[in-house]
């Protein structure tokens, strides 16, 4: 299998689900992630937590985060 060239990545010196979303504390970019690869697997107000092998690196997530606490990542 090859490996993985690009991915998702979470600043998690930046993101922050209360300040995305004040009342749910529900994460915009994992709402975003048609594939369910970035998750708030702590449930709501946490930080989410992308599963990097699985994304397909669609970027809909970086789209989607207000805070731009979602960028992506490529390996040479
Ligand atoms: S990744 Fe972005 S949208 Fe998701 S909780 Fe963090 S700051 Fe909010
Ligand atoms: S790049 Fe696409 S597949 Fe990967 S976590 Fe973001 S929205 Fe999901």
């Amino acid at each position: 299998m090859q490996p993985k060239k690009s991915f998702a990545l979470v600043n998690y010196d930046i993101c922050n689900p209360k300040m995305c979303d004040h009342d749910e504390g529900r994460c915009a970019a994992a709402s975003a992630c048609t594939h369910k690869v970035i998750k708030q697997i702590d449930g709501l107000f946490e930080q989410p937590m992308i599963f990097q092998d699985m994304c397909m690196g669609c970027w809909d997530c970086i789209e989607a985060c207000p805070l731009d606490a979602v960028s992506a990542k490529h390996v040479t």
